[in-house]
């Protein structure tokens, strides 16, 4: 495809957007840069825009193939992907299917228990506000999405999960929890943003070991070879 990269948009914390010769497309730039603590903790984890960029491409061509819209359109380079420019919905789903991180605070209950049944959480992506969680009536009093959209969004959102949980048991993962990013594109409601070992929370089935962005959070080392076991996993391991 022939598009010429434009100016750019936006920089975020791990992403820069860039514009395209053509409207409708966007270049999502990976960056190295990691942040935690709600920007407190700052960081570069070397690669990891590589990585990431890799594991969300084989991710969403992955969940395209089970009828799930995503934004994703083609890979550019190693930090580089071709995207649907779409509107985000300021809101990040968080899908969980384990105790861990803020759910096990909130409980008062160690991390590590396998929950009955998925949970879905909504969060209001507002940097200022710190992102506080919001109810689905608020988000529709907010009008930050309509009934029918919403609606959309969780069942995507556990359609993902359903999803994804089998695809990375095949690859010896447990996925314990996830945030997603939807976005509107040509009045169709689409996965927009990123999967990849920032957003998730991975854990060794067999050794339990977290090979994810928690290792960042939490100071435990060998941050790198995290990602790049999870890229070896996911592009190196079964087809499906
Ligand atoms: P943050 O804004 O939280 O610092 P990033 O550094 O990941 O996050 O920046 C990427 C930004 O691009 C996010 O705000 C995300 O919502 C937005 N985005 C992701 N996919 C698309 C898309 N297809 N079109 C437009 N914006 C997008
Ligand atoms: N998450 C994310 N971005 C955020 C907040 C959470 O990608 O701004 C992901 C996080 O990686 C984890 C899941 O959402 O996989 C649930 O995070 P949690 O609410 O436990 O937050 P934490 O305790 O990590 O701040």
């Amino acid at each position: 495809m022939d598009v010429k990269k434009g100016n750019k948009l936006y920089e975020g914390k791990a992403k820069k957007i860039y514009a395209t010769s053509d409207p409708d497309l966007v270049i999502q730039y990976f960056k190295d840069d990691a942040t935690a603590m709600d920007g407190e903790k700052r960081g570069v984890i070397k690669g990891k825009g590589i990585y990431n960029n890799q594991i969300s491409a084989h991710l969403f061509r992955f969940l395209e193939s089970y009828h799930v819209p995503t934004h994703f359109v083609q890979t550019l380079s190693d930090r580089e992907m071709l995207v649907k420019k779409v509107e985000i919905i300021p809101i990040e789903v968080v899908v969980r299917n384990v105790v861990a991180g803020s759910l096990a605070k909130r409980l008062g209950e160690e991390e590590g228990k396998e929950l009955s049944e998925p949970i879905v959480e909504f969060y209001l992506k507002d940097d200022a506000q710190h992102d506080p969680m919001i109810s689905e009536e608020e988000i529709l009093e907010r009008e930050l999405a309509t009934k029918e959209e919403l609606d959309k969004i969780k069942r995507l959102a556990l359609k993902i999960n359903a999803v994804l949980k089998a695809f990375f048991e095949r690859r010896k993962l447990r996925l314990v929890d996830f945030k997603l990013e939807f976005g509107r594109h040509n009045g169709e409601i689409v996965l927009a943003d990123e999967i990849s070992p920032d957003t998730c929370r991975f854990w060794d089935t067999e050794t339990g070991e977290r090979l994810d962005k928690d290792r960042f959070r939490r100071d435990m080392g060998n941050v790198v070879e995290a990602y790049k076991e999870v890229h070896k996993r996911v592009l190196g391991g079964p087809l499906v």
